[in-house]
């Protein structure tokens, strides 16, 4: 099979261009850039790194960030009445809460004190019920799979009227991926931890998304002549021969499935860097719906 590797760096570089365009011009226009929030609660050091990488990009595209670090043991309502301070803040204009939050904390709780205007993650509860109810718009689509969608489109992927699978079902990848898909016309099925004979349906699948963090799980085997592959996992592996002692693999098996897939993205390389590419793009719109609707009533 002619394999077609999906560049993901290219394509968030295209996007994270887009943005740093789009924050130019509501820069130029209103004189106010756009302005993101991260909450940090604690010293998890995965965290600090994507907090970090988050306010880089950000700088890179023109977007004022604002950092915010908590310490792991604020309580509940702490963390409630700084979210609620940002949410009243004219310069954030979009309001991100590093996941995942402290054991004691409750992270539904919080979220949902992000307006939904505010919600650049798109896990707003009431933005993830927009996203499923037909005919809805979500105010804004969370990051990873958004970025899945835009890989899939850029790369010219047909997904009206094709059979996908989306391996995992989490809230933050898997669920609002499906709803994605299926919105798109796609036939949807979510293959879980539970599901029975999972190999039957992913050989069906015309579109193949895996979210579920086992490192190479998915073979070339299980694979349909022809499948767009889109591979979310990011996992640590052994690795002696590397300096750093592990690799990064994702959750299909890239050599076996590169004999097996029409497209296919790579781990890393694809849909790693499409998540921060979409925050930026997700930033950008929460400020022009403010800065620019604004203008134009007055
Ligand atoms: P999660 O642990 O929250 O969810 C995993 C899902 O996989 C669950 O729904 C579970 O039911 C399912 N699952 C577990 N075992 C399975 C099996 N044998 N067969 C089918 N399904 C099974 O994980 P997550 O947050 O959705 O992340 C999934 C992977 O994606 C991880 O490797 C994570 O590091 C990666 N990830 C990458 C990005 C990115 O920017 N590229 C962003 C988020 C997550």
């Amino acid at each position: 099979m002619n394999c077609k590797l999906i560049d993901g760096n290219k394509i968030a570089q295209e996007v994270r261009h887009e943005a740093a365009e789009r924050a130019n011009l509501v820069l130029k226009k209103t004189g106010i850039r756009p302005g993101l929030a991260t909450v940090l609660v604690g010293t998890d050091p995965a965290s600090q790194t994507y907090v970090r990488m988050k306010h880089k990009a950000c700088e890179e595209a023109g977007i004022e960030s604002f950092g915010l670090v908590l310490p792991a043991g604020v309580s509940q309502s702490e963390l409630e009445a700084k979210v609620a301070q940002l949410a009243a803040d004219e310069r954030v204009h979009g309001i991100l809460v590093q996941l995942p939050l402290p054991k004691h904390l409750d992270t539904e709780a919080v979220l949902s004190k992000v307006p939904l205007g505010k919600d650049v993650d798109g896990f707003h509860p009431m933005n993830i019920g927009l996203l499923a109810r037909r005919g809805c718009e979500p105010h804004f689509v969370p990051c990873t799979p958004w970025g899945c969608i835009a890989l899939l489109e850029r790369s010219g992927v047909p997904i009206d009227g094709r059979r996908a699978v989306v391996l995992g079902r989490s809230n933050i990848v898997g669920l609002p991926m499906a709803l994605l898909l299926q919105e798109r016309n796609a036939t949807v099925t979510v293959v879980h931890s539970r599901t029975q004979n999972p190999e039957a349906l992913m050989k069906e699948a015309d579109i193949l998304v895996a979210a579920i963090g086992i490192p190479e799980m998915v073979k070339g085997s299980m694979l349909k002549e022809g499948v767009a592959v889109i591979d979310v996992g990011i996992n640590k592996i052994d690795a002696e021969d590397d300096p750093r002692g592990y690799r990064l693999v994702g959750d299909v098996d890239f050599e076996s499935a590169r004999e097996k897939a029409g497209w296919l993205t790579p781990v890393p390389g694809g849909v790693g860097p499409m998540t921060i590419a979409m925050l930026l793009e997700n930033t950008v719109l929460a400020a022009e719906r403010v800065l620019l609707e604004t203008e134009a009533a007055v």
